[in-house]
């Protein structure tokens, strides 16, 4: 059996403060946040397989949200975090942009030379109808 994701980290409880949009009165206000940091870490467990050796390659630090509702600070009813908050990777956190300077950033990402394994989709559309001129 493969191990489980967590014979992968190391766990740490971290507290957080996050900014939440109460879904009953619409206030925001700052809410301290339990999450645990799972840090990877430096080497294999010695059960590891191959498959095990493969996984632990592709895996980034994260955090994980462990609570899933805050009360109210305004009007003192509970509401829930949403749910796309609830794991964050740890590269994400260090100098999170905001979403004008993603928009750049996405910009700047698809004028570069594409990939092979991310053909630009534009380039597949200009030659498909022409196909027979290439021969
Ligand atoms: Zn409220």
């Amino acid at each position: 059996m493969a191990l489980d994701e967590r014979a992968f980290f190391n766990e740490k409880p971290e507290t957080r403060t996050g900014r939440f949009t109460c879904s009953k009165c619409r206030r925001a206000n700052d809410y301290s946040i339990r999450w645990v940091r799972r840090t990877k870490k430096d080497r294999l467990p010695p059960n590891a397989r191959d498959e095990d050796r493969t996984k632990f390659a592709k895996l980034r630090d994260y955090l994980l949200r462990l609570d899933d509702e805050v009360v109210c600070k305004t009007c003192g009813k509970k509401f829930e975090i949403p749910s796309q908050q609830s794991m964050v990777f740890v590269d994400q956190l260090a100098g999170l942009p905001n979403d004008e300077e993603l928009e750049k950033e996405i910009e700047a990402a698809s004028e570069e030379p594409a990939a092979p394994s991310q053909p630009k989709p534009e380039l597949g559309a200009r030659f498909r109808p022409n196909s027979n001129n290439w021969k």
